[in-house]
């Protein structure tokens, strides 16, 4: 089967098509057969595509919605210069996989879309105002532009956490209201933590059930998820992603009073309170330099930039803390697995947040970690690791195809 797997952000579109083998599924049998970015929607556009095999083309047009976004990836797709093996008419793509942000306490897996589930998510936009009205362009350009014919499911970033305890997910807030009004810890990046859970479990030759991990997301946006017996039982995004660790440019956790006095002191209202930690805040703030992890390293070890040094620090030791706390909620793991940007290429953080953990079972084998080529895979502990440390390269949009299928197939068995 063909997937075309989207992922609609507010400005952006990123795909990939992904030829899946119902019957070899996690046999690491797909082929990537493309891949694109739409940047900067709404007005020029900058468009990236790429075939497997060949080297990215790179354009610019007056892109005016998403809708316009999907039809210009449509129309390479099938395009005589784009060369994809395999497709060569839209009726080669067989489903589509969508990412979507939030799925509430309703959607508890991935789903086949119909209407009914396009009002479940429309639902949800209360709770992620700016991501599932994208991902429902994206689903709606999808029907009008391939058809009700294509089979379309929704992949949920918050579904992997449904198996968050009430101890997890329950604020020390008044009961009253959650009851009223949902307020509780959802967690984000879920099908990348199920990702990793998955790629341990195969790496390890371990039955899902036996995975004990703590899984480390960390790319702009960052997050822990502690998985035990292959399931999320805590995470460190809550209600919204802003939760937790220190990200490129989110604060991550900060006490809630600081919002009162901020809007006493500064003037500031709620919504420019709310922006500053979501948009000037964490990496960028600190450092007052840049979100970007790379060069906050550079300006560090180049220009021994004292602000670098400490975001990078205060990033580092957040994520300590959060590792602590999730062995201990654990009672112990067997691992540490880093992922996402920062956590699958940069060396440099990975020895920062191993430092001075060996007393929890954490030591570091240097040479591996700094040799492991960068977004690759392995191990990097020493021999005398109570627990493993792992990098594992994050895979959603492998995720999302597999799913695709599943529930594809599944409606057809049905
Ligand atoms: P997103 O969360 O948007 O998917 P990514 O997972 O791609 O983002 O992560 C982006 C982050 O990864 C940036 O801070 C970037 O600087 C960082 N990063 C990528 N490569 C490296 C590297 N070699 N060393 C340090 N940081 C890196």
């Amino acid at each position: 089967m063909n997937i075309l797997v989207l992922n609609c952000g507010s400005s952006t579109v990123k795909f990939q098509i992904i030829q899946s083998d119902p019957e070899r599924l996690e046999n690491g049998s797909e082929r990537r057969l493309a891949s694109g970015l739409l940047e900067r929607i709404g007005s020029q556009a900058l468009i990236t595509f790429k075939a497997e095999g060949q080297t990215p083309h790179k354009s610019t047009a007056p892109l005016k919605d998403h809708r316009d976004a999907i039809d210009q990836i449509l129309r390479w797709i099938v395009s005589p210069e784009a060369k994809i093996d395999s497709i060569r008419a839209l009726s080669d793509l067989d489903a589509v996989g969508h990412r979507v942000v939030h799925g509430g306490e309703k959607f508890q897996k991935s789903v086949l879309i119909d209407k009914k589930v396009v009002a479940g998510i429309e639902d949800c936009i209360e709770l992620a105002p700016l991501h599932n009205p994208a991902n429902l362009k994206g689903i709606r350009a999808c029907q009008d532009l391939l058809g009700e014919g294509v089979p379309q499911v929704a992949v949920f970033d918050t579904a992997f956490h449904s198996t968050l305890p009430e101890t997890a997910y329950l604020y020390g807030l008044p009961y009253h209201l959650y009851l009223r009004h949902r307020i509780r810890r959802y967690g984000f990046h879920g099908t990348s933590h199920r990702y990793i859970a998955f790629k341990y479990g195969q790496v390890m030759g371990l039955e899902p059930k036996d995975v004990n991990i703590v899984s480390l997301h960390l790319g702009n946006g960052c997050s822990a998820c502690a998985i035990k017996n292959g399931r999320s039982i805590d995470t460190s995004m809550g209600f919204t992603p802003l939760e937790g660790l220190i990200m490129g440019t989110r604060s991550g956790d900060v006490d809630p009073s600081i919002v009162d006095f901020l809007h006493s002191k500064e003037g500031l209202s709620i919504v420019e309170i709310d922006t500053m930690l979501n948009k000037q805040s964490g990496l960028l703030g600190v450092s007052g330099l840049t979100s970007d992890m790379r060069e906050l390293e550079q300006e560090e070890t180049h220009n021994q930039d004292r602000r670098a040094r400490l975001a990078i620090d205060l990033f580092c030791r957040r994520v300590q803390k959060y590792v602590g706390a999730y062995l201990a909620i654990m009672n112990g793991a067997d691992s540490v697995v880093f992922t996402g940007g920062i956590g699958q290429n940069s060396d440099v953080i990975r020895q920062r947040v191993c430092a001075g953990m060996d007393w929890l079972g954490l030591k570091l084998d240097e040479h591996k970690n700094r040799t492991l080529p960068r977004g690759e895979g392995g191990e990097i502990s020493a021999d005398d690791s109570k627990l493993k440390i792992m990098v594992l390269p994050t895979d959603e949009e492998l995720m999302i195809a597999q799913d695709t299928v599943r529930c594809v197939a599944g409606a057809r068995c049905g």
